[in-house]
């Protein structure tokens, strides 16, 4: 997930992603550039004015009225100019927006479908929805408000520096010296190793609150089905106060530099007085230097007001850069291709030859793991919690891509084949299931789109749910999730079933799809899977050891590696790590009936 990207500049890669719109940029910026050189114009016309004046002085009733009010209308023609050409960029920098969005949406739209199952599993939706929702709709605001105001600030200072040498470059000096101690302070600080890296946690913890908070409100209804809302919170609550320390450890790290700025920008008279009085005292020509010194104690503060704009820049551009780079990690993330010869397998004997993954790249998942699930036959793996069964689940459908060895349908590797075909003929049930905000009927046909109705509630029937979505109000036509439709966790489960049956796909896998429900619903999701394994290749992931009966063949998982393999007879010699996990079992299942 790395990108190429992240070194080059938020503008560079927006210039980049803008596409066609890059010309609307451009002008954008021009008109940018004009209006922030005719902002400029009063500042002249003031000089000049000052000029007639001092020139009189103290004869004031000699001034010329003409010339004046001439200065005065170039003062006014630059502030109108000001708004035109401002108003000129804003409009070219709003179409540009849009387009560029625009584009940007369809094209993450686009790429997440081609993505990795796992890419979503492991970034979650909570995640995916903040990059589409906020950073990509950032996007729209830098490029409409963020592009022509950042241009304006970046010309301004040149101009400005350009004027005040222009008059006297003594002055100048003094006000330039108070700008770059000021900026150059500011600018060591921020590019900092420490500050760099706080300002990239401080940016994860947003993101990580953010995701937990989404995933905690959605998942709300499953967590209180499984009784886990305080486990469920405190990661909110942790991901909370995390944010919450790095805020504070941010605004700590920064208070005194940004102090530091904003005292020494609003005091450049510190500078500029000094100067002014060591002038006046070698100056002959008395009205030519009072003119000059009220002209710089009039712009000095405008300076400041740049300046500090440009600061305000700094951390917007700081912020697009952020958003891009989070961004790009979806656009340039790897997709799947399809072979170029695509293969198609003859039966669907799963095999995994020697598979080792990681999902970061540093701690292994799954190390060195073979075996074979036969057509036909159930294959359940079992071990403790982070073993790895789930991985091996996911790698089936190709979720992920491993890292060594093979995955293979009837000695075809995975890789090979069709992606379209391989999702076709294996079929996933999560222990967590998703539906969709549709009719119960589609929910059903997802894995088959062209199935009809008699197809769609024979399957149900099959998975033990026909029952309670007919007597739901508009039976199979109800809407999943509308006011006061809500299910069980047990029976959303059996509406993933249905799915399955429907689809009917030789390939099944299983992940802990039977866990966590009451005995009633157990028993039901039980009748309806056994009704979905009948003449399939079953992987079914369980904890559940009564299920080992049905078993053709029993794969113990430990820490990533296969620790045993065979019939549960096999296994069922002393020491071993199955017999073990049995006996555990033994007790977790009389825990569980002295509980009720
Ligand atoms: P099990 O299903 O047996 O409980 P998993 O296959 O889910 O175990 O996990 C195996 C190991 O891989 C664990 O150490 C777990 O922390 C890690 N892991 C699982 N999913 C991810 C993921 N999406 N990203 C990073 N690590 C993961
Ligand atoms: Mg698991």
């Amino acid at each position: 997930m790395q990108t190429s990207y992240r070194h080059k500049s938020a503008f560079m890669r927006i210039m980049q992603i803008a596409f066609m719109h890059k010309i609307l940029m451009i002008f954008s910026c021009f008109f940018a550039v004009l209006s922030s050189a005719a902002s400029f114009a009063p500042y002249i016309a003031v000089y000049f004015i000052i000029g007639e004046i001092m020139a009189v002085y103290p004869n004031f009733y000699e001034i010329n009225s003409v010339v004046v009010m001439n200065y005065a209308y170039l003062a006014l023609l630059g502030v109108l100019l000001n708004i035109l050409f401002y108003t000129a960029a804003l409009v070219f920098s709003h179409i540009a927006a849009y387009g560029t969005v625009y584009n940007l949406k369809i094209n993450f739209v686009t790429r997440i479908t081609r993505m990795p199952v796992g890419f979503h599993i492991t970034l979650g939706s909570g995640a995916l929805r903040k990059i589409m929702n906020e950073n990509i709709e950032s996007m729209e605001n830098f490029i409409a408000h963020k592009l022509p105001d950042i241009t304006a600030a970046l010309t301004s200072p040149v101009i400005m520096a350009g004027i005040l040498l222009w008059v006297d470059w003594r002055y100048a000096a003094a006000s330039l010296v108070g700008i770059v101690i000021a900026v150059l302070m500011q600018v060591i600080f921020i590019s900092g190793k420490k500050q760099q890296k706080i300002a990239k946690r401080y940016q994860q913890a947003s993101e990580n609150t953010s995701a937990a908070s989404v995933e905690y409100i959605r998942g709300i209804a499953a967590l209180k089905a499984f009784g886990q809302s305080v486990y469920s919170f405190k990661r909110l609550y942790r991901a909370i106060k995390r944010y919450k320390n790095i805020v504070i450890l941010f605004s700590r790290m920064f208070e005194n530099s940004y102090s530091a700025y904003i005292t020494i920008l609003n005091n450049m008279y510190l500078f500029l007085i000094p100067v002014g009085i060591w002038i006046g005292l070698h100056s002959n020509d008395r009205a030519a230097y009072a003119a000059d010194f009220l002209f710089y104690l009039i712009i000095i503060p405008a300076v400041a007001s740049i300046f500090m704009k440009l600061m305000y820049v700094s951390f917007d551009s700081a912020q697009t850069s952020g958003n891009i780079e989070r961004m790009d990690t979806v656009l340039q993330a790897e997709i799947l291709t399809d072979a170029a010869n695509a293969k198609i397998p003859e039966n669907y004997d799963i095999t995994f030859e020697n598979v080792s993954f990681s999902y970061d790249k540093t701690n292994m998942a799954l190390q060195g793991v073979s075996f074979t699930a036969k057509e036909g036959e159930i294959t359940m793996i079992t071990g403790v919690s982070g073993s790895g069964k789930s991985t091996i689940a996911h790698l089936i459908p190709r979720f992920y891509d491993i890292d060594e060895g093979a995955v293979k349908i009837s000695g075809v590797d995975i890789r090979d084949m069709k992606i379209s075909d391989l999702a076709n003929i294996v079929s996933f049930v999560f222990q967590d299931t998703h539906l969709f905000k549709t009719t119960f009927a589609e929910n059903i046909c997802m894995g088959r789109t062209n199935a009809n109705k008699t197809e769609i509630v024979a399957a149900a029937k099959a998975a033990r749910c026909h029952e309670f979505i007919s007597a739901l109000p508009q039976g199979y036509e109800t809407v999943f999730g509308k006011e006061g439709i809500r299910l069980s966790g047990g029976e959303m489960q059996r509406v993933a079933i249905a799915r399955a049956i429907l689809k009917n796909a030789p390939i099944l896998v299983l992940d802990e799809a039977a866990a966590f429900f009451d005995t009633e619903n157990e028993y039901l999701i039980r009748q309806a899977l056994n009704e979905l394994m009948k003449n399939k290749t079953v992987v079914m992931i369980a904890h559940h050891l009564s299920a080992a009966k049905s078993a053709d063949k029993i794969i113990v998982m430990d820490k990533g590696v296969i620790a045993e393999q065979g019939s549960e007879e096999e296994l069922l010699r002393s020491q071993s790590l199955y017999v073990k996990l049995l006996e555990a079992y033994k007790v977790s299942l009389e825990w569980r009936f002295d509980d009720e």
